[in-house]
């Protein structure tokens, strides 16, 4: 087995064999990069070689890079590949070799030098990136069915501006049972079955910050993998943590602790935590970083700490991080010996910080010794332990495991109500003001007063701030459009001079005061001038939507006829939902009907007016309307050409052209006359397209044809299916006769008798084998049996002129059983039986030929 420390070095000697010079790693704190907090990859060093500012000190360099990710924190320990410290191998191209060398390298690398079955290795190539595509599939002679083509999130590499380019990763198939069982499961897919273990990158391509991509002369590779990684895969090891130096760091975990791992799921869990803090611990510090209150000194913190509560957890009562430093320094110290200069330096700092850390915690012990101290009974309360928790940052889980020595028990219901109260004032706070109405919400403002809509016509206006509260903002005028009519609320952005304001929902009360409703940035006074933005691309959406739903209306009324209403509504932006009145389900026909009716709609470009008018008006020009409801003085008529005229407080587009498209996703029944279509318009009409697309193309490149043949093809595969089906049929049943013959040339003569005694394949098809003999041989006696293992079934069959001469099968099968350990009978021609030990079939056999013999 090749441990960590062999596979790293034969990486760096594999590619120093191309011309490659090897670097040591650089430190995790970054030189001269403001941007960047710790190192995070190997490339994240090498920058300014990409970028031109420095030049690089040979044109193929490779490294093992020190690599923290506080990013992965949560996921340390829950998965199977992630760690905050990890080492990342690499080789650079700077301005020489491109695609064709890196691809052929790396997969050398893989097959050749760690020997990786290439049949459990996936690559993905960027979207359009054909080179690289052709480069796996023709050069390498990866198959198609092993490649994917991914987009731009995971498959291109860019920062917004400077140097960037797609990438083609390696991926590492785990099997089916490490997958998370998704039809759609393939490599990219987050769960533990495809390990991502290596990306390329090919930069090839300047961004010049604003998207507009120009091939750059000088083209760079940059090839980044997860050493612990490689290592789990080479190692055929199931997580990170149980690689060989990995391993050794977390049976000292376990040593220290008296906890083996394998236990328990809770304590493998902070064992593999501690194990991976420490090895960040460790080497943050090796490089420098002292724990403190902000940045990197936080990290560090945060990380020890964290270490230091696992320990708890796992039973340690003392400080043991110091300890499990000197096993970390001792695993990593072949490739980073400088660890062993620094070990005091590093051993010193971790225990003053856990001494420090435990000192908190003892504070909060005593709180909640005296706490135990006064209480009656055997229930520790709920009040004291969320006091514990919410101002001294005591965690719960300490405190349970103290109750729990204790022999107490928490009051855990009256925690937990705390706990809820607690967040839920917050949100209270806001939701009593928005909906108890004006006679409790104090906004310091007379009822008569008004918010006015203006966003019909703009979506952007200057106003003053009314009224302001936690959470909340009133304007004199807003092209924000409140919940209502089954249209869903605006968001946006307020800004004024001393802040900004998100707005995430928008309400209209009943008294005419709109309410904005979200989170403030800095502070914005009533009485101060704002603008007041609408998110123009979601309102856009939404009007999509609206204007949409009118046109369905009618079409769903052009064909059921005039009983078909509204039972309600819901538009979001490029969704809806439409509930109508009618008792029978659609056709499939009727709705494909009805959806391209609605498109022709669309496409005709239909101006939309806006009348206002008072009802009775309204009503006399045939404007569709619940004239049931409760209409003001005035209503606004929505027309769109001469198709549809409706009632309707909603914001539309000004021509129908705008929808775009239109797809129904559903239709089903909601109550009894009362069904719901769900659609889509727009941008979600066209993703909806992509995704059938993209559907089509999968089990195109499955089906190994092209989209447009896919039902030839699949119907030639079922034809084919059906075929081989039935040749293997027939296959089986020759392979049947061809024993079956073989069985009859072996047959041997006993005193007239044919006699043939053999073992059967299986115990399925041992009865008509025997079958089959008899109806070969009158004179045939035959005796043939199935062993599985243990259990083993006999049969016997007789010719009839055997059976005349007084020879009957249901004697024989006794006569087998009796010596072969069990019983049977049956028919003079057929009988069956059963036994334990098949290796007595020989004397059986004796017995019944002696039995011939005296006839
Ligand atoms: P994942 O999606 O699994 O988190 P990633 O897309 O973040 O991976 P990259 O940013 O492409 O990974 O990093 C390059 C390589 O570094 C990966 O292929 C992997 O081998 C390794 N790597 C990334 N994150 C970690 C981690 N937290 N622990 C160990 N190795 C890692
Ligand atoms: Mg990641």
């Amino acid at each position: 087995m090749l441990g960590l420390n062999e596979i790293r070095e034969k990486y760096l000697y594999f590619f120093e064999s191309k011309d490659h010079k090897r670097l040591p790693s650089f430190s995790l704190i970054p030189e001269s990069d403001a941007t960047l907090l710790l190192i995070n990859s190997g490339m994240a060093p090498m920058k300014p070689f990409f970028s031109g500012a420095a030049a690089p000190p040979a044109k193929r360099v490779t490294t093992c890079q020190k690599c923290v990710r506080v990013i992965d924190i949560e996921r340390v320990g829950k998965t199977d590949r992630h760690c905050t410290f990890f080492e990342m191998l690499g080789h650079f191209s700077f301005g020489d070799y491109f695609k064709r060398e890196a691809i052929t390298w790396t997969w050398e690398f893989f097959t050749k030098v760690m020997e990786i079955d290439p049949n459990l290795l996936y690559c993905s190539v960027y979207l359009d990136d054909d080179e690289a595509w052709d480069i796996w599939t023709k050069e390498i002679g990866v198959p198609e069915s092993r490649m994917v083509r991914l987009g731009k999130e995971d498959n291109f590499w860019d920062i917004g501006s400077g140097p960037c380019g797609p990438c083609s990763e390696i991926y590492f198939d785990r099997g089916e049972k490490n997958g998370c069982g998704s039809p759609d499961c393939k490599p990219g897919c987050d769960c533990d079955r495809f390990v991502e273990i290596g990306n390329n990158v090919f930069t090839q391509f300047n961004n010049d910050g604003e998207g507009n991509y120009t091939p750059l002369k000088q083209k760079n590779i940059d090839f980044g993998m997860g050493l612990e990684r490689l290592a789990c895969i080479v190692q055929g090891v199931p997580n990170v943590f149980e690689v060989d130096t990995i391993t050794r760091i977390r049976q000292r975990v376990s040593e220290l602790a008296g906890v083996s791992y394998g236990q328990s799921e809770r304590h493998d869990m902070s064992l593999r935590v501690v194990t991976d803090h420490i090895r960040s611990t460790v080497m943050l510090i090796s490089d420098g970083v002292q724990p403190s209150n902000e940045k990197r000194g936080y990290v560090l913190r945060r990380l020890l700490r964290r270490a230091a509560r696992h320990g708890r957890l796992l039973g340690i009562t003392k400080p043991f991080l110091c300890d499990l430093a000197a096993t970390v320094i001792e695993e990593s110290a072949a490739a980073y010996p400088e660890l062993r200069q620094r070990a005091e330096r590093i051993q010193t700092i971790i225990r003053l910080e856990e001494e420090r850390f435990l000192k908190t915690i003892d504070a909060g012990l005593s709180l909640l010794r005296e706490e135990i101290s006064k209480i009656e009974g055997t229930v520790f309360g709920g009040d004291p332990t969320f006091m514990l928790y919410d101002t001294f940052g005591f965690p719960i889980d300490l405190t349970l495991e103290i109750l729990e020595e204790e022999g107490l028990s928490l009051d855990r219901d009256r925690f937990d109500e705390l706990m809820a109260e607690q967040r839920q004032r917050a949100r209270d706070a806001r939701a009593e003001l928005v909906n108890s109405g004006w006679s409790t919400v104090d906004l310091g403002l007379p009822r008569e007063v008004t918010s006015e809509f203006v966003g019909y016509d703009t979506l952007s206006c200057d106003a003053t701030v009314l009224a302001a509260a936690e959470g909340i903002l009133v304007l004199d005028r807003t092209p924000f459009y409140a919940e209502s009519g089954g249209q869903c609320a605006d968001t946006g952005v307020i800004t004024g001079e001393s802040g900004v304001f998100r707005v995430e929902d928008v309400r209209k009360l009943p008294d005419g005061k709109i309410l904005h409703i979200g989170e403030a940035e800095g502070d914005l006074p009533s009485g101060q001038g704002i603008t007041a933005s609408v998110n123009t691309e979601r309102r856009a959406a939404v009007m999509r939507a609206h204007s949409v739903t009118h046109l369905l209306q009618k079409a769903l009324r052009g064909l059921f006829g005039e009983h078909v209403e509204q039972a309600g509504s819901q538009v979001e932006p490029d969704r809806l939902r439409f509930d109508y009145t009618h008792f029978s389900a659609p056709t499939p026909e009727q709705l494909a009907q009805i959806s391209e009716e609605v498109n022709r709609r669309i496409l005709q470009g239909y101006s939309v007016c806006v009348d206002v008018m008072t009802p009775e008006e309204a009503k006399a020009k045939g404007a569709m309307a619940l004239f049931t409801e409760k209409y003001g003085a005035s209503v606004r008529v929505v027309s769109m050409g001469d198709y549809s005229m409706e009632l309707c407080g909603g914001t539309h587009l000004d021509n129908t052209a705008k929808a775009g498209s239109f797809r129904i996703l559903s239709d089903s029944s909601i109550a009894a006359g009362v069904r719901r279509i769900e659609a889509v318009t727009g941008l979600a009409a066209l993703e909806l397209a992509d995704l059938f697309e993209s559907r089509l193309r999968g089990a195109a490149v499955l089906l190994k044809t092209t989209p447009s043949e896919l039902v030839d093809k699949a119907s030639a595969l079922l034809t084919e299916h059906k075929k081989l089906q039935k040749e293997m049929a027939q296959l089986q049943q020759k392979l049947a006769g061809g024993f079956i013959d073989g069985l009859l040339r072996n047959a041997c003569e006993v005193n007239g008798f044919t006699l043939i005694a053999a073992q059967n394949p299986d115990a399925a098809s041992l009865r008509q084998a025997c079958e089959m003999l008899r109806d070969k041989n009158p004179d045939g006696v035959n005796v043939l049996y199935a062993d599985e293992g243990g259990k083993v079934t006999f049969c016997a069959a007789c010719g009839p002129d055997a059976v005349k001469r007084g020879v009957k099968a249901g004697d024989v099968v006794k006569t087998v059983c009796a010596l072969c350990g069990g019983g049977g009978g049956g028919r003079p021609d057929i009988a069956m039986g059963g036994g334990t030990d098949a290796e007595r079939f020989a004397d059986a056999v004796e017995k019944v030929v002696e039995i011939l013999k005296s006839v």
